[in-house]
């Protein structure tokens, strides 16, 4: 027997399993999936994104529908459209051995008509966002009358978006007798009062510890001036060579500005914030997948449901103004089993916000210093030496040997390695040499500032290597 049919799953759930490669369930489907199969329980699941939890309330939500029967049985509700077109894949590869089955997503900025037709063929469950949700009822086009089931997904981050009315019309129109699983990051006042007013007598469990951060990211302080948060940023992406991370601002406009300000300073950044249409959101996460874009620049609200496995860094360009916000950003890496580093650029008056997010998280911050420019040009280095040494060697470059040797002819080894390593050392030399250490408030006198930018306070100031 295998550890997920010890679960309790079924055939066509193991199979599918066996399909993904998933070998081991992890804590949150072993805690859940026996208690949801068994009996017919309300549920609060505290848990991250990335620990499984869709497979966790996925798996049995599937194997308590009746596929045979057209009625919808299960609504599962998203904060996000790209966690509801997540959740929905996921259900659809879980189930792919389930005959007649149909799941459904529902939410907005796509064609509603389309939408409907979907429902109309019979969807014995809908994946939704509350907002299209709402209206979809109201139009009488979705009928959650006789649900069995609805799961409340990063309840947290419903909340957070202001989803709560919603919800709460949205569940008028569901019977009592249904179950509730609800799932969420963290456990603040909001998501607790959802749990007594809508559930009855749920069953908590608890992944890892409460409210805690993953553990498989690393937290990180840098303090730093209020106006070299930009240099501090740069020199954060320049000092990790590989780095593919989403910085998070505070507002649209630092948002946009910190992406165009990089993207002019030769990175490659993309901005993702709410006054992006789609069409452009849609766009940037796809070049974001693809890993054409390093630093997607981003605010919260355009963040939730990022559902990219391997991002190496969070950036904190900004603290978010709520403790929980925080737990949220650093949770977007250390996914699925990857480690990750969750770094914090703050100023010195900052600093004890950082003991009430340790509290939080009950994991500690590890304070460290913004890398000098001498520091970054030696990891470049050696980062290009690497590259050079592991570079493949291209069949093709061997035609034109004769003629490369005839150009570089004279040169003896050391040389060339100096040349060729400068190609790149330069560019890096050139732009820090004789640059201050951030990691002082004060400008030291004869040296000069890096390309610097604020977005700290309404101003914003422009300080241009002239030298
Ligand atoms: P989630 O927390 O549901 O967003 O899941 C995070 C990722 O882990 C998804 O890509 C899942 O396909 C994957 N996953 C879920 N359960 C398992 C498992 N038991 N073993 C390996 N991978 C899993």
């Amino acid at each position: 027997m295998t550890k997920f049919e010890a679960l309790g799953l079924d055939k066509a759930l193991l199979n599918a399993i066996t399909d993904l490669g998933f070998d081991t369930p992890s804590e949150v489907q072993e805690k859940s999936i026996p208690l949801l199969l068994s009996d017919e329980i309300d549920l609060v699941a505290l848990a991250q994104t990335g620990t499984g939890k869709t497979a966790a309330f996925g798996f049995p939500l599937i194997q308590k529908i009746d596929s045979a029967s057209r009625t919808t049985q299960g609504l599962i509700l998203s904060p996000t459209r790209e966690l509801c077109l997540q959740i929905t894949n996921e259900m659809q590869l879980y189930s792919k051995y389930v005959k007649g089955l149909n799941i459904v997503a529902v939410y907005g900025g796509a064609s509603i008509t389309d939408q409907a037709r979907q429902i109309k063929r019979g969807a014995q469950i809908i994946v939704a966002t509350p907002g299209r949700m709402k209206d979809m009822i109201g139009r009488g086009i979705i009928d959650i009358s006789k649900i069995d089931y609805c799961i409340l997904d990063e309840a947290d981050e419903m909340l957070n978006m202001g989803f709560y009315e919603d919800i709460k019309d949205i569940l008028s129109n569901t019977p009592e007798s249904k179950s509730t699983w609800l799932f969420s990051a963290t456990m603040p006042k909001e998501v607790s009062t959802i749990a007594k007013k809508f559930m009855k007598n749920p069953t908590e469990i608890t992944v890892g510890s409460k409210n805690s951060g993953v553990d498989t990211v690393q937290h990180e302080y840098y303090t730093v001036g209020g106006r070299d948060r930009y240099p501090a940023l740069k020199r954060l992406a320049d000092a990790n060579p590989g780095i593919f991370s989403v910085v998070f601002c505070r507002t649209k406009r630092d948002t946009q500005k910190v992406a165009e300000k990089l993207i002019e300073d030769g990175y490659n950044a993309g901005a993702l914030h709410g006054d992006l249409s789609q069409n452009q959101r849609d766009l940037v996460m796809n070049a974001f997948r693809k890993k054409q874009i390093q630093m997607l620049v981003a605010t919260d609200v355009a963040a939730r449901g990022i559902d990219v496995d391997d991002i190496t860094h969070v950036i904190n360009y900004q603290l978010p103004d709520e403790i929980e916000t925080y737990t949220h950003r650093s949770g977007r890496t250390g996914r699925a089993g990857k480690s990750g580093i969750s770094m914090v650029i703050i100023t010195r008056s900052e600093s004890r916000k950082i003991g009430a997010i340790e509290r939080k998280i009950q994991q500690k911050f590890i304070s460290k210093k913004i890398p000098t420019g001498i520091e970054i040009c030696e990891i470049q280095l050696y980062h290009l030496a690497n590259k050079i040494r592991n570079t493949k060697i291209n069949k093709e470059v061997s035609n034109y040997l004769p003629a490369i040797n005839d150009v570089l002819e004279g040169l003896d080894r050391d040389e060339l390695i100096q040349k060729i390593v400068s190609v790149e050392f330069t560019r890096f030399f050139n732009y820090y040499n004789r640059t201050k250490d951030l990691n002082t408030s004060e400008g030291e006198r004869g040296s000069k500032r890096d390309n610097d930018f604020q977005t700290d306070s309404d101003s914003v100031r422009y300080f241009i290597n002239i030298g």
